[in-house]
């Protein structure tokens, strides 16, 4: 019934695009063996690491976030060798299956879908191994469930139990969005992707590779021609860069979002998510005051800042999901599988995707639409949370002048 106007995506990725983006593709095809598109491709690497705070390699994948966690398995790892999946939602049990189909070894250590990884609980398993663990894999924030690590407590952990093993974490949810240092933190692989905090339109992900990982690369046999990382760091030209053609109007576009965030400053963007997640918090705890929703995660250390999962206990929110959508042109992210079970798509679960491309306007319009939702849905809710949303911003405004 209010849905003519312009339509705005609030799903934890594909996310907003700048307009600047989709304009820097709108051109034709270059030549790709000499002139600017080898210029700009060259440029990428470096503000790619600048972003991920970074002096390691960088390697781009023409492929979503799944081809960058297949790039990540298959250059430092060997059949049989075992790998250690911290599990907090369903992504990285998405990345634990697809090793054990390559043929690694895992053990999943299920922490459920509420809180982060228990650290005591990972030194004390990585203390009674016998050295055949060969990587320890995570999420830095789960988009699942929303829960975020603390990478630099899972790096203690591995450190106090003196484990060789790597770390390897997939920052596809949080690159760009939350603060991470992969170097001062202790993390060997960083696996990204371009269509969330990095505002590009999905087809690119990132390995960015610290030294140690390098050296399990020299013996790892799950290497394969196309992943590789030798030839992708390298190559003098694009076609071992890229291991063929580059995906030319892709790095158009990753140019101009890679502009956009290094005008920002990567420390502006974390606060300002810092900010935004703040407000939409503010406003959950509003509606759950009276009513059934609530934050799927309640340590605030250990939520989010690029997605919020939300509960709605017996209410079903697929519903609410769905008039938000028909009515107000909102469309929220669907629930996904948050506990043991990891199966189905639950009705009480819905997701606010709150990363990349978003300011104030649009996630005030979020919660504007939800809370206006909520009561055409005839669904109990506290009310307020709007103004604690605004109040939250405004404390956040005051404090940082
Ligand atoms: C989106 C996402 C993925 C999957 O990325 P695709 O591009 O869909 O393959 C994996 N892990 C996390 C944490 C994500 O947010």
């Amino acid at each position: 019934m209010f849905s003519h106007g312009r339509d705005q995506l609030s799903i934890p990725g594909p996310s907003v695009m700048p307009d600047a983006v989709l304009q820097a593709m709108q051109r034709p095809s270059p030549n790709i063996y000499a002139g600017e598109m080898i210029d700009i491709a060259n440029s990428l690497y470096a503000d790619l690491k600048r972003v991920a705070c970074t002096d390691g390699d960088a390697v781009i994948y023409i492929g979503n976030g799944h081809a960058a966690w297949e790039g990540a398995l298959s250059n430092t790892l060997s059949r049989g060798d075992k790998v250690l999946a911290l599990a907090c939602g369903r992504f990285t049990v998405g990345w634990a299956e697809m090793a054990r189909a390559m043929g690694i070894d895992v053990e999943i250590m299920d922490f459920g879908g509420h809180s982060p990884v228990d650290n005591a609980l990972l030194q004390e398993r990585l203390e009674r191994d016998d050295g055949t663990i060969k990587a320890v894999i995570t999420a830095h924030t789960d988009t699942s469930t929303s829960v975020r690590c603390d990478v630099q407590a899972l790096r203690a952990a591995l450190d106090h139990a003196k484990h060789p093993a790597l770390l390897m974490m997939d920052c596809i949810a949080s690159l760009g969005c939350e603060p991470y240092r992969p170097d001062a933190w202790g993390v060997d692989v960083t696996v990204a992707a371009c269509q969330k905090g990095l505002m590009t339109p999905a087809g690119l992900s990132f390995n960015f590779i610290g030294p140690k990982a390098w050296k399990a690369h020299d013996k790892a046999d799950l290497r394969s021609p196309y992943w590789d990382w030798d030839s992708r760091v390298h190559g003098k030209i694009f076609h071992q860069k890229f291991c063929g053609t580059p995906p030319t109007h892709h790095l158009y576009a990753l140019r101009t979002a890679l502009d956009i965030m290094l005008d920002e400053g990567i420390e502006t963007i974390w606060l300002r998510h810092t900010a935004l997640a703040n407000a939409v918090w503010a406003a959950v705890e509003t509606w759950g005051k009276n009513g059934p929703l609530k934050l799927n995660v309640e340590m605030a250390e250990a939520r989010s800042t690029a997605v919020t999962t939300v509960l709605s206990g017996q209410t079903n929110a697929t519903e609410l999901r769905l008039w938000c959508e028909n009515n107000t042109g909102l469309t929220l992210g669907v629930g996904l599988p948050l506990d043991d079970t990891w199966g189905g798509k639950p009705d009480n679960v819905f997701r606010i995707g709150h990363m990349g491309h978003v300011n104030a306007t649009m996630v005030l319009g979020a919660l504007g639409s939800l809370d206006l939702g909520l009561k055409a849905c005839g669904i109990a809710h506290g009310e307020g949370a709007l103004n604690a949303a605004t109040q939250s911003l405004a404390n956040t405004f005051k404090a940082a002048q």
